[in-house]
């Protein structure tokens, strides 16, 4: 078991580029042109030209649709935005712990940024929120969470990956904790994610789905920045790479994907008109699939090679400038360079 200390606030002898992404020599000094790892500095660079704020992203005609929605999707909005807010808040304080045990500077920063948009994702939750209900309202679906028993399994699921690294700092719990980092930025968001973009396509709550694209956008970004974290522990320290560890990532996607599509059905189910909870359930098998594979395993859920909500991929992509479906005024804010947004490298 190789324990994982914390880097230090300082340290005068040790060279400014990092010698080890942990328990390595890092003076902690920050110089984006002398660090250890090439990919850091694209990636800063992607992360910042996403930025955004709820405040670009005006309300108004969510704020009338919201009072026609039937009773299930003012329900199924509530409920996963009330999921939204508790990944979200847990995922900014999970970044922080993280960064700590990185002996370098350059990914420290990557984190601090990563917390930041973590902040402005809970913020659009908020904003949303305040728009559409009353304050007691709001207050009620910020503690879902609490009350709802399919919320707490979930919860609990991430949360006792997330814990084992925090209370004991190993680089096998890192690994794992990072698995369950991936769940949550990767595949946990995603059946939300659906039902919001499912309203879009139906010219619903358009604004609110612009924030979601946002955050959706964020969050692959996030995926690919824990992954690479993931492969360079593994390269710096391969006793860790072994087949026991493929199966154990595997389990973990295939609990997941279980959790997931339970968490579907209670919100989805066969209350949302046109939009198939069974599409849902494949989707997240799918998504299930990409993301274990993008930590380098094989795929744990036979076929499910392909997006069977295809409509989704044209949202998921509406930043890349290849479609354009929200016709906001937000749309002309976009800050991302089309020819540097990165996601062909995902
Ligand atoms: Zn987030
Ligand atoms: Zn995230």
């Amino acid at each position: 078991m190789t324990e994982i200390k914390r880097r230090a606030l300082m340290d005068k002898e040790a060279p400014n580029r990092s010698t080890a992404i942990v328990n390595g020599r890092s003076s902690n000094i920050l110089n984006w042109d002398d660090v250890r790892f090439s990919w850091a500095y694209p990636k800063y660079k992607k992360m910042l030209g996403n930025f955004w704020t709820p405040f670009e992203i005006n309300m108004g005609t969510d704020v009338k649709q919201f009072l026609d929605l039937t009773d299930e999707e003012k329900n199924t909005f509530k409920k996963i935005i009330g999921l939204l807010a508790l990944l979200d808040s847990i995922q900014t304080d999970y970044a922080g712990k993280v960064a700590d045990y990185l002996t370098d500077s350059s990914l420290n920063a990557l984190m601090i940024i990563l917390a930041q948009q973590e902040v402005i994702h809970n913020h659009s939750y908020s904003y949303i929120l305040s728009s559409l209900v009353s304050k007691d309202e709001q207050d009620r679906i910020f503690d879902f969470w609490r009350t709802e028993p399919v919320l707490e399994k979930r919860n609990d699921f991430v949360l006792k990956g997330y814990k084992n690294f925090a209370e004991n700092p190993t680089i096998d719990n890192m690994l794992d904790s990072i698995v369950y980092d991936v769940i949550l930025e990767g595949l946990f968001f995603y059946s939300g994610f659906s039902f919001f973009y499912h309203l879009a396509r139906n010219q619903k709550m358009v604004a609110t789905s612009t924030m979601i694209n946002y955050i959706n956008r964020d969050e692959q970004l996030h995926v690919d920045l824990f992954v690479k974290i993931y492969k360079e522990l593994l390269t710096e320290y391969p006793e860790y790479d072994t087949p026991e560890r493929a199966e154990r990532v595997q389990n973990i996607f295939r609990e997941a994907a279980a959790l997931e599509i339970e968490w579907a059905n209670e919100v989805i189910g066969t209350k949302i008109d046109g939009l198939d909870v069974e599409d849902v359930e494949d989707y997240i098998y799918f998504y299930a699939n990409v993301r274990c594979n993008q930590l380098g395993y094989d795929r744990p859920f036979e076929g499910y090679r392909k997006n069977p909500l295809k409509w989704i991929k044209a949202y998921e992509d509406v930043d890349l400038g290849k479609t354009d479906f929200f016709e906001q005024k937000s749309r002309q804010y976009v800050k991302v360079n089309v020819q540097d947004n990165g996601f062909d490298d995902l």
